[in-house]
């Protein structure tokens, strides 16, 4: 059993020495188990750095290296693939988006449990997450039903992620820290899974980490995924099994790359010989060294590339203001010794992989095709021109603090003031891909689609405009009336292997009044997954709009078998039930969209007329009422209008 605790510190923990952690699971498990106290990841970004536990393989070498834009490819061999073919069943229980099945990771697992929550919108701040007792839950239930074989389970929680939000019932004895209080309540929800472990005979191997850390201030950086300091690097790890594994706490420096190998000699699967870690069974290797890099900021604000190298405890930064540390000594790396050290630097320095080589490592189109919409290669191989010291993420952390707090004002309810600070930045630094991003989208839901669309024709004209971006642009067009404008962004993207690209051109060609093409282009985006519940969810809303309900209800029923938390799906099964004349099941299926998402307007708008209509005037009011006061005007004025009518004459 693998257990990956997202954004968790290596000092967040009771066993670590942190007297203020409440850990009572985690620290039974290192006191029975081999404690690695100097674990490093190679990715300070949750995707990345699953890969690399998954696959035992550096980011250069499987070529993922960012959240947004990769996928594992379908040839590299992880822990799953290896695993099932050696006749294991194998589970995965997932605690959030950015580790969904449509970045590659799912491949070789039996079960890929990936049902948390989607949003109504398609892109948001907010990362689709489920809590870490539901995760658990998934995971007891398919660790029994498969007691008796072979097994092996991965186990991902997300919720130590920002923002800090501890379970209600340990938000006051951890108001000072909330941080601590979420990585309490993950130790909480572990204690069942635990107790099942200890019952289960053979003794299983167990694998506890985390993907990263989290900066809390550290170096001025809030989150994590810009610096690589120890905040962020330095990641938990526990080996436990009863029995096999003697107790102890080891201090040499260990990797994620080191994971793999562990679990495969456990299983007595053999190791392909070509990875870079070794099991952490085994005595370490004095020389050994773990390379590291955080590209985030490089990929998406076009900063120089962060990149480095840790052996034994001395660890090298390689950035236009370079960066050396003696982590014996110095373990918070205050004091950069770069000038004195700079012999040591080198030697490091020399162990980096070329980073040219590193971008153009195997990975799908997309992959390549993003990095070189940001200049990382053009044609093959050759890097963007030299980076100064004006593109240090130390001198630029200021402006990472900036999008950290546009993020925050806009999840308070602050979207104008977010969209004035983003204006701000882009005066200060106007090449900074993701700004433009992040302000088309603040502007798109403050109701003002049209500068969405301004801020997004300004990122094209830049060239920073991915297929990503392409996707949004041309989802603003159609839905401002503009649909021949997003079928000439869209249509060439029809041979898309990106499902949200294809659900994408299907609303624009079913906006452009091509119910038939669209249903043509969703069915395309279900090929390439047949799991995407999105594609299903569009076909029936598609249905609903041409007056199918009986194929519409078809549709939404192979949506939710997939994932049955689809607000948009649950409004339009309304619709169709309506429609049918079956009010009381449509009332019931509005409640359901709303109770997912109460942004879900029409939801409210249908179920208050609805139930005013058909005799139940309290619900029919209140809903009416609560629509009147929260749909925003400016996409609901002549609805606002109408609900205020009905409530008049009927309420
Ligand atoms: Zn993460």
């Amino acid at each position: 059993m693998l257990i990956t605790i997202d954004t968790l510190r290596a000092d967040a923990l009771g066993y670590a020495g942190n007297a203020r952690a409440r850990t009572p699971n985690l620290d039974r498990m290192a006191a029975e188990g081999a404690v690695f106290l100097q674990a490093h990841a190679h990715n300070v970004m949750t995707l990345p750095s699953h890969a690399n536990i998954l696959t035992g393989r550096y980011p250069f070498e499987h070529g993922v290296r960012d959240n947004d834009g990769f996928r594992l490819d379908s040839k590299t061999e992880t822990l799953a693939t290896l695993l099932h073919a050696a006749g294991y069943a194998t589970g995965a229980a997932i605690g959030a988006f950015p580790l969904d099945a449509r970045f590659g990771l799912d491949r070789g697992f039996d079960l890929y449990d990936e049902r948390y929550p989607q949003g109504a919108s398609e892109y948001d701040f907010r990362v689709a997450e489920r809590p870490a007792p539901e995760v658990t839950a998934v995971a007891r239930r398919w660790w029994a039903e498969n007691a008796g074989r072979r097994r092996f389970l991965w186990v991902h929680l997300y919720d130590c992620h920002s923002p800090h939000v501890p379970p209600p019932d340990l938000a006051t004895s951890f108001a000072s820290d909330p941080y601590l209080g979420e990585v309490a309540g993950v130790d909480e929800a572990l204690g069942p899974l635990f107790e099942d472990l200890r019952a289960s005979a053979p003794a299983p191997l167990l694998v506890v980490t985390s993907d990263h850390g989290e900066a809390l201030g550290d170096h001025g950086e809030e989150t994590h995924g810009l610096f690589a300091y120890e905040a962020t690097l330095h990641v938990p790890l526990i080996v436990w099994r009863p029995g096999v594994i003697r107790p102890g706490r080891d201090s040499s420096l260990r990797r994620h790359v080191d994971i793999l190998p562990t679990l495969l000699e456990a299983a007595r699967v053999p190791v392909p010989a070509d990875l870079p870690g070794r099991s952490l069974l085994s005595p370490p290797d004095p020389r050994a060294a773990s390379y590291f890099e955080a590209l985030s900021a490089s990929l998406t604000r076009g900063w120089a590339p962060l990149r480095g190298m840790l052996r034994s405890a001395e660890k090298f930064i390689d950035l236009p203001i370079p960066e050396l540390y003696d982590l014996r000594s110095d373990p918070a790396e205050r004091s950069n010794r770069f000038a004195e050290g700079k012999e040591t630097a080198g030697e490091l320095k020399r162990l980096l992989p070329p980073l040219s080589a590193a971008a153009a490592a195997p990975g799908t189109e997309e992959t390549a095709g993003r990095l070189r919409s940001l200049g990382y290669l053009s044609g093959g191989g050759t890097l963007r021109k030299s980076y100064g010291v004006e593109d240090d993420p130390k001198r630029l952390v200021g402006l990472d603090r900036d999008l950290q707090e546009i993020v925050r004002l806009y999840q308070g309810g602050r979207i104008r003031d977010a969209i004035a600070l983003a204006r701000s930045a882009m005066k200060k630094r106007p090449t900074m891909p993701v700004l433009y991003e992040f302000l088309s989208y603040l502007e798109d839901q403050s109701g003002e689609p049209t500068r969405a669309i301004a801020t997004l024709e300004e990122s094209r004209r830049r060239g920073y405009l991915d297929e990503r971006l392409t996707t949004r642009l041309g989802l603003l067009y159609s839905q401002t009336g503009k649909p021949q404008e997003g079928l000439a962004l869209l249509e060439p993207l029809r041979g898309s292997s990106n499902p949200d690209a294809l659900n994408a051109l299907g609303i624009a060609r079913a906006t452009a009044g091509q119910p038939g093409a669209a249903i043509e282009a969703f069915q395309r985006a279900l090929r390439l997954d047949p799991k995407n519940a999105v594609a299903w969810q569009n076909i029936g809303l598609t249905h609903v709009h041409e007056k199918h309900p009986e194929q519409a209800l078809e549709a939404f029923e192979k949506a939710f078998a997939i994932n049955d938390r689809l607000p948009r799906a649950w409004n339009g099964r309304g619709a169709a039930l309506e429609e049918l004349g079956r009010h009381a099941e449509a009332i019931e299926s509005w409640k359901k969209a709303l109770a997912l998402d109460p942004q879900q307007f029409e939801a409210l708008l249908n179920l208050g007329s609805v139930a005013l209509e058909r005799g139940q005037p309290d619900l029919g009011r209140e809903a009416l009422t609560r629509f009147i006061a929260t749909a925003p005007p400016a996409l609901f004025a002549e609805d606002i209008q109408r609900a205020r009518r009905l409530l008049h004459t009927r309420g």
